[in-house]
């Protein structure tokens, strides 16, 4: 491409950005990755979530003539993009199995005469003759193949079908490509670039930090108190999602968070198809809704004002975990990503392991992915420095927005308490689980001390320095460094393994961390009036905060009448300006960012009217 035909393709890319979408310039990567595309090379993009990945083809897209495929793995995620680009004013459709053949044919006949900017399909209608066919009558400007990592057997969401995709390239070989990823693993990329042909795309890969997302792990004490304690203080009206391992503990917790006055839907495999489908309709669509689910939950959400992930077990893997908290904050405001953590956990996570019916190599890959998330839970270091360099990235500074660089752990010589945890262990015939055993460290007269004569024992009160939950974290600890194991039977007796010899007879040292008791005991009451993480800035004076809720229930009220979900009429980021400047005429409104010429025709004056009237 020449010089002066790539600034005039950059031109009308920003003409596009500022006049359809409203925004003002383009962020990271995407000037460069349009570029790419509008002069047709073929594209490989690793972003994060939330990094503006569907801008890198739909500006293509717009600019390029003809129509550009957009390869989707799910209804919802194509329905809801769908849903946004017609919002602001773009030609783009779907053909999924949700339509009947007759709207189906028209759409493809729009297809063919050249009248839709953009066609969303499933892998497996692209990949029939039928299709592959029409689209050899029609123009087709690019193929946008999004949530690549589907490819990959490695990934997390492997879908057969996409293995089909390479035939794109075979068939088409001049119309460009671009695959597009939020996976952060190398693994899985190298796998999408192996199996997808993309062998000479231009790689583009973004930072994979989240800056907006704050990360905090707390020792676990009561976790359904200190998760709604988190709740009401920092997001009494936010939308989030809380996962539990198990079905049954998400039908628990649902009912209990519902009991204490929110919205609240279940979503797991146990819920037949047509209510989790409504449940996550009520999620997508309501305000403030909060999601308790299993890992079945959260592929193709993008709702972008989910403030905080919760997690009351142990994810799977550290790349569960950033793809899991990755669902918070997509918009870019600030947003949590919540754990309350313990030695049942771990103990409960590394049975879960064992009991698979896994290959013995497969089982190898996840225990050490296992492991690795246990360290990022221990850590006494910056979280954030610990996930990112788990995925290869190096972040020179500690990030000040996670709970160990805002409350910073001490960490301590605790070679001598390892020493009378585990010969406590030992001295008791590794038989009984922690409650026990801390009651012999502190020299607790109970009953059971006294059947089993205990108090005979040499470390009986040996440990009557330190509390109880001080001791419970000491063997949370050992236990994760694998000093300790809990036996299988389920009745939790720890069992000392190899590794803990040379500790016993004092050859090595352990450090721990000192947990911050003063923190856990907080983080059990709710506090007032803190709105951090919140989309609504804690500083809002009462007439704006009353503004933003006006706003927000017009926002609302639009969505129903069309069904649609609120994002979709406007983000969050586009009220919070509305408050912040309080435009007064439709000029002002149209300067707002998320506010192109469509979205300004239709609601610019419903949302001038709530401004007018309120303030
Ligand atoms: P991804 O698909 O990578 O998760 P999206 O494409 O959904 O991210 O974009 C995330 C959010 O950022 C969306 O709300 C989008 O409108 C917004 N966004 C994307 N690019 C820009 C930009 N250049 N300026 C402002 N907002 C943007
Ligand atoms: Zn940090």
């Amino acid at each position: 491409m020449s010089q002066a035909l790539s600034i005039k393709s950059r031109d009308a890319a920003l003409e596009t950005l500022r006049r359809v979408y409203g925004y003002d310039a383009f962020r990271g990567q995407q000037a460069g990755i349009i570029d790419h595309m509008i002069a047709g090379g073929d594209a490989m993009v690793l972003m994060p979530t939330g990094g503006g990945k569907s801008l890198c083809f739909q500006i293509p897209a717009l600019v390029r003539p003809g129509v550009a495929v957009v390869v989707s793995p799910l209804i919802a995620l194509m329905r809801d993009q769908v849903d946004a680009l017609r919002q602001v004013g773009v030609n783009a459709a779907y053909l999924n199995s949700s339509l009947d053949w007759r709207d189906a044919v028209e759409i493809e006949r729009q297809v063919e005469r050249g009248e839709l900017d953009l066609i969303y399909v499933a892998p497996e209608r692209l990949v029939t003759p039928r299709f592959l066919d029409l689209l050899e009558r029609s123009k087709v400007c690019l193929f946008a193949l999004d949530e690549a990592h589907c490819v990959s057997q490695w990934g997390h969401d492997f879908r057969p079908e996409y293995l089909q995709l390479s035939i794109l390239h075979e068939r088409f070989p001049t119309i460009p490509r671009i695959a597009l990823t939020a996976t952060a693993d190398a693994q899985t990329r190298a796998d999408i670039q192996a199996r997808l042909n993309l062998g000479d795309a231009k790689v583009f890969i973004d930072s994979f930090d989240r800056p907006n997302i704050t990360y905090r792990v707390l020792p676990k004490q009561e976790a359904k108190r200190q998760l709604w304690a988190f709740i009401k203080t920092h997001h009494a009206e936010d939308a989030g999602i809380v996962y539990c391992l198990s079905r049954a503990k998400v039908d628990e917790t649902a009912t209990w968070l519902a009991a204490q006055g929110r919205e609240v839907v279940p979503y797991h495999a146990g819920l037949d198809a047509r209510t989790r489908e409504a449940n996550q309709d009520r999620f997508i669509k309501g305000e403030g809704v909060i999601v308790v689910a299993t890992v079945a939950f959260g592929m193709g959400i993008d709702k972008p004002n989910v403030r905080f992930v919760a997690h009351l077990d142990l994810p799977k893997s550290m790349e569960a975990y950033y793809q899991e908290t990755g669902r918070a904050g997509r918009d870019g405001l600030p947003a949590d990503a919540w754990m309350a953590y313990g030695l049942s956990d771990v103990v409960a996570m590394r049975q879960m392991l064992e009991s698979s019916e896994a290959p013995p190599e497969i089982k190898r890959i996840e225990k050490h992915k296992l492991e690795a998330l246990i360290g990022f839970c221990e850590t006494a270091a910056c979280r954030r420095q610990v996930l990112l360099n788990y995925f290869g990235e190096v972040l020179p500074e500690p990030c000040g927005n996670c709970d160990t660089c805002l409350e910073p752990v001490e960490t301590f010589d605790g070679s001598i308490a390892a020493q009378k945890a585990l010969a406590a262990v030992y001295r008791t015939g590794q038989m009984f689980g922690t409650g026990h055993l801390i009651d012999v460290l502190r020299g607790t007269m109970t009953e059971k001390i006294e059947k089993f004569r205990h108090d005979q024992i040499k470390t009986f009160g040996v440990g009557a320095d330190m509390s109880k939950q001080e001791w419970g974290s000491v063997y949370r600890q050992l236990v994760a460094a694998g000093y300790l194991t809990v036996d299988h039977e389920g009745y939790g007796a720890l069992h000392l393994t190899k590794s803990a010899a040379p500790v016993l007879k004092g050859q090595q040292s352990v450090r721990l961390r000192r947990d911050n008791q003063a923190a856990v005991k907080k983080s059990l009451r709710a506090q007032r009036g803190s709105r951090s993480g919140s989309s609504a800035p804690a500083v809002l004076s009462q007439a704006d905060d009353d503004l933003w809720h006006k706003l927000k229930a017009c926002r609302l009220e639009l969505a129903r009448t069309q069904g649609v979900p609120p994002y979709v009429i406007f983000h969050d980021s586009t009220l919070l300006e509305m408050v912040r400047q309080k435009p007064r005429d439709p000029y002002r409104m149209g300067q707002l960012p998320g506010v192109g010429t469509s979205k300004l025709d239709r609601y610019g004056d419903a949302f001038l009217a709530v401004i007018r009237q309120t303030v």
